[in-house]
């Protein structure tokens, strides 16, 4: 995890990396912008996993851009969610079917709120 030190404090929240196993502990609770929504959702403040094959756990993405930048076939577009804690946008994996398990998002996410495993692809 990257993080920024200023005058001894990290800037950066100390929430949980996405669960890698979800999808056991968690019931889908939606759908948004094409993929499923994992978890409880409680708008604005908690707005669950979102997706599948390529998962992002929104109540920790501070929409730092990184995966939409370095996704080779832009799986990831913004999304608004005005009101959240740690941003007022997201990044959806609304084309996560197009994923081709590079690692890539999941390397450079900041907080670790991306996780992805073509295991879970058959239950998009
Ligand atoms: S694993 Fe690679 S292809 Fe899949 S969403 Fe992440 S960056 Fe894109």
């Amino acid at each position: 995890m990257r993080a920024i030190y200023l005058f001894g404090e990290s800037h950066f929240s100390q929430k949980m990396p996405i669960d890698p196993n979800f999808d056991q502990n968690r019931e889908v609770s939606g759908e948004e912008n094409g993929v499923k929504v994992w978890g409880d959702v409680n708008k604005p403040s908690q707005l669950g996993i979102h997706g599948t094959h390529v998962a992002v756990d929104f109540d920790i993405c501070l929409a730092d851009g990184a995966c939409l930048e370095d996704c080779p076939v832009d799986v990831f577009e913004w999304v608004d969610t005005p009101g959240h804690p740690e941003s007022e946008i997201k990044a959806s994996p609304m084309n996560e079917a197009q994923c081709i398990d590079c690692m890539l998002c999941v390397d450079v996410c900041p907080v670790d709120a991306i996780d992805v495993d073509p295991g879970r692809a058959g239950r998009i």
